[in-house]
């Protein structure tokens, strides 16, 4: 049976958000006590919220996760050359750039999509003083052999977790890993202040330089003792935040039970293969399938389809990072340096899942690609 068309379309995912009324009594009070921004209440409770729900020693709020990558590269002194991934959101790369620092691409690994660790090692030179992996969508990198190569090699490591909130090896918080990590709360993250972002590590001391670079390097009323940034996050969102703390378990167990039907209906087709959740403790924030030869239709294709009938996939990560102009001339950028990672973007389509996706959109998503994989196109 044919599912009926819905005449509205499908987005690949809708920001999760509290009842209105649930945030009307936090906002009273912001404009009770007037503290609308530079570390007011709501912001230290949620620096503190979050420590004990991820489970990590320190975070420090940003406004974003951008600015927080920025800002983490300026606190441990990175300068020279990282190495990093081409399988990302550009912002990954990006913030190397902001701190006029070399991008070193390598290729991913094909069954998680995350940097491949071989490839660090052969990539290292003696400009090399870091490397900037990305949890991508939110599978945990191999964090024990990064490690090991960043030990001998004594490299700094900067993890990307904007894909990783809440996520938990079989020992602990994956945000525990590396020297720091970031992660973003925007719009279409797991867990979203509308805009925002933070900064994990692990000492006082560094907290503290974190904290003195994302308000202009103000450590107290006259002193300025770096060239920091404003990257602060305002009082609204670390309200909305400290709310949005309280579904965000909720909004993780309704995405699990979506990317569960997904498998279900979708891993027996021949020609798509899906990347699995692989911690222990997953957030199911995205749900990306690979569309390879053998599947009726090639992914643009594919994606094609789903849209004329209102369900907006999305090609993450195409086009890689190395594709884009300020990257492609750089000597690792080259196709043949990369070929795990061109292979993916070429193949990769996101599904839409967020904790509201009725039932009905779910199957009339899964029926559309079923009714491909049955058709013979040619
Ligand atoms: C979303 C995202 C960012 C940027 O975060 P913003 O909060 O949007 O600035 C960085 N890296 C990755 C991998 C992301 O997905």
């Amino acid at each position: 049976m044919e599912t009926e068309l819905k005449n509205r379309s499908i987005e690949v995912t809708r920001p999760y958000l509290p009842e209105l009324e649930e945030f009307l009594p936090y906002l009273e009070k912001i404009w009770e006590n007037k503290s609308l921004t530079n570390n007011g209440p709501f912001h230290t409770q949620l620096e503190s919220a979050l420590a004990s729900y991820l489970d990590v020693p320190y975070v420090s709020l940003f406004s974003n996760g951008t600015l927080a990558l920025v800002s983490a590269l300026q606190a441990l002194r990175i300068s020279g050359e990282v190495i990093t991934t081409p399988y990302s959101f550009v912002a990954t790369s990006h913030s190397l750039l902001w701190n006029s620092i070399r991008p070193v691409f390598v290729d991913i690994e094909p069954h998680t999509l995350n940097i491949n660790p071989e490839k660090i090692e052969a990539a290292i030179t003696p400009q090399t003083t870091a490397i900037l992996p990305v949890h991508c969508y939110g599978n945990p990198c191999s964090v024990g052999e990064i490690k090991r190569i960043a030990d001998i090699n004594n490299l700094k490591i900067i993890y990307d977790a904007a894909h990783a909130f809440g996520v938990k090896d079989k020992k602990r918080s994956i945000l525990n890993y590396g020297d720091i990590s970031i992660l973003s709360f925007h719009a279409t993250k797991v867990f979203n202040t509308f805009e925002g972002g933070a900064i994990i590590c692990h000492d006082k001391n560094m907290k503290r330089r974190i904290d003195n670079l994302k308000n202009f390097g103000f450590v107290d009323e006259t002193t300025v003792e770096v060239a920091g940034i404003n990257a602060k996050m305002s009082e609204f969102n670390a309200a909305l935040g400290l709310l949005q703390l309280k579904h965000v378990d909720d909004a993780i167990n309704k995405r699990k039970l979506i990317f569960e039907r997904y498998i279900d209906a979708l891993s027996s087709i021949v020609g798509i293969t899906y990347i699995p959740q692989i911690a222990a403790k997953s957030n199911y924030s995205y749900f990306p399938i690979l569309v390879n030869n053998s599947f009726a239709l090639n992914r643009d294709n594919l994606y094609k389809k789903l849209k004329t009938n209102g369900i907006n996939a999305r090609r993450y990560f195409y086009p890689l990072i190395t594709d884009f102009p300020m990257y492609r001339e750089h000597a690792s950028a080259r196709k043949d340096n990369l070929p795990v990672a061109n292979t993916s973007a070429n193949n990769v389509l996101c599904l839409p899942i967020y904790p509201e996706l009725e039932k009905e959109d779910q199957e009339h998503i899964i029926n559309t690609i079923l009714s491909c994989a049955q058709t013979d196109f040619n």
